[in-house]
Order: C-alpha cells, then structure tokens, then sequence
C-alpha cells in the first residue's frame, strides 16, 4: 500500500493488509463476497472488504429492529445530544475523513473535506431539529374533542447510496432518521465501501459511548443483491435510494409494490441560461465550475449551457480560455476534449478531457440533451428568447437543479413562476451544483421528486397519525355532511 493510503486509513482506524470487515450492526463481521476497493485516480487496490452475506444481512435486520426498540423510546431531545456528540467526533476527523473520500472516490481533497463537512452541518441541523419535530393541535367540530397530528418514529430506514457522495448523502439521511427515532440501514455503493466503514466507526464510537446499540446505524457493504434485499424486505418501511434513474425505476416500482415508502434521488441533467445582461465575471467561472468539478459527477453539474445569442461568442471565448488555463496549471497537453488522457501517470486513473460540445441543434428528445452523461462534457445551445430557453430547460425528463443568469427582475419573476423552471432546485446568478443544508434537497420529474436535509425533509422519516380525543361525556357526534368515509 502506498504511503499515503496507509497514513489516511491508519488515521482512521481501517485495518492494513488484511481483510476489512464490511458488516456492523453491534460487532464488525463479513462473510459475503470480497469487494475490493480501487482508488479510482492511480488504480491502486486500497483494501479487501468482506462484505455482507445473506445470513448476516438477516441477523443486521434483527439487530436493527431491536436497536430500534430502544431508540423509540429515547425523548427526541436526547437524541439530539447524541448528535451534537456525533458532529464533534466527526469534525475531529474531517480531513481525514476527507482525504479518504479523495482517495477512494476520486474526488479532489477540499471536496471530499467539504462533503464531511456537510454531515456536521446536517449533524446541527438535526440538533435543532431534535426540539421542534413537533405536530399540530387542530380544531374540532366536536363538542368536548381535539384532534392531535402526531409524528411518531417509522422503525427501520433504509440508506442505499451513490459512489459520488460517499459521506454527506448518508449523513442527510441518518441524522434526520436518527432525530425521528428510527434504526438505519445503509448499504453503500460498492466501490466506496471504506468511507462507509470509516464513517459507520466514528458514529459507533458515540453510540458505545451513550449505550445506545450500534445498530441504530447499521452497515452492510455488499453489491446489487444486498441492495435487493433491503429494498425486498417488508421490515423497512421507508428505502432512501439515492442513484441512477435506471436503478432509481426498479428501486422505487419494488418498494411501492409492498406499499413501502421512497425517497428518490436520481440522476440530474441540470442547464444554466445565460442572459444578454448575465454579469460574465460570475457566470463564466460559475458554469466552468459546475461542468467540470468534481469531474463532472455530480447529480448537480451542469451538462447543458444555453446562450443568448448576443452573448453566445463571448461567453464561450471566455470558457474555453477558463479551461484552458486550468489544463494548463495541471501540465496536460490541450486538446479539443472529449478523450481520456493518456500520458504517464495519468494512464492507471480514469481521466477525461472536459468537453464543450456544440451539436448541430436543441432537440431535447435526442438522447444528447435527454441524458445524464456522468462526466465533464457540457453541451451549448444557442437561443433568441428566454422563453425558448425555459422550454429548452424544462424539456428533458429529469429536474434537478437549473440556473438563470441575469439582472432583469422581469426575467427573475418568470424564472421562479409557474411559467419557469420546472427543476426541484432553482437558482438565480448561482450556478446549478452544490446546495446548502438548510433547503429541502432534490429534484422532480425522472429525478425522482425525493427530498432530503433541511426544510420539511424530515417530515419523511415518520409516520402520522390523527388522533381525536373526545375528553367529554357524551358519545362522538358527526354531522351527516361531514361523514367522510
Ligand atoms: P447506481 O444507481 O449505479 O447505484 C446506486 C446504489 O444502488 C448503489 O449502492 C448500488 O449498489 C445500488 N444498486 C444497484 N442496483 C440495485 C438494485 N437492483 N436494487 C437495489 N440497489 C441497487 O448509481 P451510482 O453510479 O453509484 O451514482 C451515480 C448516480 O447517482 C448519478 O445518476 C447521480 O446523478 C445520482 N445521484 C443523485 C443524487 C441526488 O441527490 N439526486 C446525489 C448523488 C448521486
């Protein structure tokens, strides 16, 4: 192993050259299949992970059911101190933590430092929320009742995520999941089964600390037979899938088929319309930054760019030249794009040009703009009218993420209206990727209309209940009009 893969795993206690448990649920255990785990950039096999087998993902589902037994019963608040707790420990381990998701995702360091530092904010967050999930007092008809809107704990959700977000996308969900009282179950992407297991330690540690069973956040690393299970299984009332559309389709027909609950959050296929009056010092870099970060992965980048025409030359001057200085920086050799690169020391990794690409015309029904391509090619489309552009955004079956550049408040108000953007998130002068906690995260449309983190996301990881309490003496008393069923 190379010296800095044994530094970043030492520093956070994964084993070194032997094999890596894959399965905890209160102990660490892996008897399934071996996942190996490649880093992505030099092609170095990092670790052997025993992932889950059949019967230990059954004995994980137990253990779940029981972890969940005990943490119903822990007031809310409580809950809330057990994540405060969590968000330290993981603080204290951001930048190894980080430099894991670098290595094993691929992603750039400061990234994969700011995803964990998005599981501590979520952390917060859910802090907070752990004094307000509250329900509502509704008014009677009824002489001498109340009605009660209750939330109560679900019992076992049920994570599967995506290799690009190894860290936040189970942060968003455990800490809300965990606020309301439930066990999670996480299954992560197979080819980042280390962060999993990172992660799953740090939030074992505080658990073992409060003696809270470790099962509350119980992992099981395996492949797509793993992920069936979970999805299969009539335990786990809720499945939080984030991940293709392609798998996002089965995952969500299979839990609706045993009247399950999802939450989708699935592939993005996000543009940026640039006005006549866009301010290009922010747009340029701001659309350089959403169609090439992170490599183009992730389900906010920006893989389609329409300019107004009077802006189109040079805005695209201007991008090409941002590129061009970056490849420049990094040593490459400048291309038209679209290839991998194939010079020593970037042959073992997975490298690939960014592209712009011009096609011939916008017909959002080619599978060119109606598909998520999960790498740095953005597409240009050139428009006369604002409005064919919002048609142009609008036209392809996912909606994720979209902004407008511009400074005209008429165009602003048409952007948010109904005759806008028809994407779960909508931006103005900000470009389409990245999104802060404290909003509900998702998209509509093929994406999958899931949202999670902030606003009323939580409001998912419970069940409702309308409770009328007739506190009176006499017998319940309905108006014939107002017999519903
Ligand atoms: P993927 O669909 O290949 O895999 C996602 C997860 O599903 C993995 O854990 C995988 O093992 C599991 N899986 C595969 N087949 C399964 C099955 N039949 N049943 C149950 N589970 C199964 O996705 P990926 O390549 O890891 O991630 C990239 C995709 O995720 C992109 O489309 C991206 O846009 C999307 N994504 C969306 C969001 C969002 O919030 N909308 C966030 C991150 C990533």
């Amino acid at each position: 192993l190379s010296a800095r893969a044994s530094t970043i795993l030492s520093a956070l206690d994964i084993p070194i050259a032997t094999d890596v448990p894959g399965v905890y649920d209160g102990t660490w255990r892996g008897n399934g299949d071996i996942l190996e785990s490649v880093c992505p950039t030099t092609g170095e096999v990092l670790a052997r992970v025993q992932s889950a087998s059949p019967r230990e993902l059954h004995e994980a589902l137990d253990k779940s059911k029981e972890a969940y037994l005990f943490l119903r019963k822990l007031p809310t608040p409580r809950r809330g101190d057990v994540l405060r707790q969590l968000r330290e420990a993981l603080a204290a381990k951001r930048d190894a933590l980080g430099a894991l998701v670098s290595l094993e995702m691929g992603k750039i360091r400061t990234e994969g430092i700011g995803e964990v530092q998005e599981f501590v904010d979520i952390c917060d967050y859910a802090v907070g929320l752990s004094r307000m999930m509250n329900g509502r007092v509704v008014a009677s008809e009824r002489p001498g009742h109340t009605i009660l809107e209750v939330p109560n704990p679900l019992g076992i959700v049920g994570a599967l995520t995506a290799f690009n977000f190894p860290v936040a996308v189970y942060g968003w969900n455990f800490s809300l999941s965990f606020a309301a009282g439930n066990a999670t179950i996480w299954k992560p992407s197979p080819t980042t089964p280390l962060c999993a297991i990172a992660v799953t330690k740090i939030i074992a540690d505080v658990l073992e600390r409060n003696g809270i069973p470790g099962a509350v956040s119980t992992l099981v690393t395996g492949a797509q037979d793993v992920g069936e299970a979970i999805v299969n299984s009539a335990d786990i009332p809720l499945v939080s899938f984030t991940g293709s559309e392609a798998v996002g389709r089965v995952v969500g027909k299979a839990v609706q088929s045993r009247f399950g609950k999802t939450i989708l959050e699935l592939g993005g296929n996000n543009a940026s319309i640039i006005m006549p009056d866009a301010d290009l010092s922010m747009a340029v870099p701001a659309v350089f930054f959403g169609a090439v970060g992170t490599a183009g992965q992730r389900c906010t980048s920006t893989r389609r760019l329409y300019l107004h025409r009077d802006i189109a030359p040079p805005f695209l001057d201007a991008l090409q030249k941002l590129a061009i200085e970056r490849l420049r920086e990094k040593g490459a050799q400048v291309l038209t794009g679209g290839q991998q690169y194939d010079q020593d020391g970037l042959r073992q990794g997975n490298f690939v040009q960014p592209t712009i690409a011009i096609p011939e015309s916008v017909d959002p029904a080619d599978s060119i703009w109606s598909t998520e391509t999960f790498a740095p090619v953005l597409n240009v489309g050139v428009f006369d009218e604002l409005e064919q552009a919002i048609g142009w955004n609008n036209a392809v079956p996912q909606g994720l993420s979209s902004s407008l550049w511009t400074r005209d408040m008429r165009n602003i108000g048409k952007w948010i209206g109904s005759e806008g953007s028809d994407t779960g998130i909508v931006n103005v002068n900000v470009g389409t990727s990245g999104a802060e906690i404290g909003a509900a995260f998702g998209g509509n449309k093929s994406t999958g209309w899931g949202r999670e983190s902030g606003g009323d996301a939580w409001k998912q990881y419970v069940r409702w209940s309308a409770c009328t309490i007739n506190f009176s003496d006499a017998t319940s008393w309905h108006r014939v009009s107002n017999f519903r069923h």
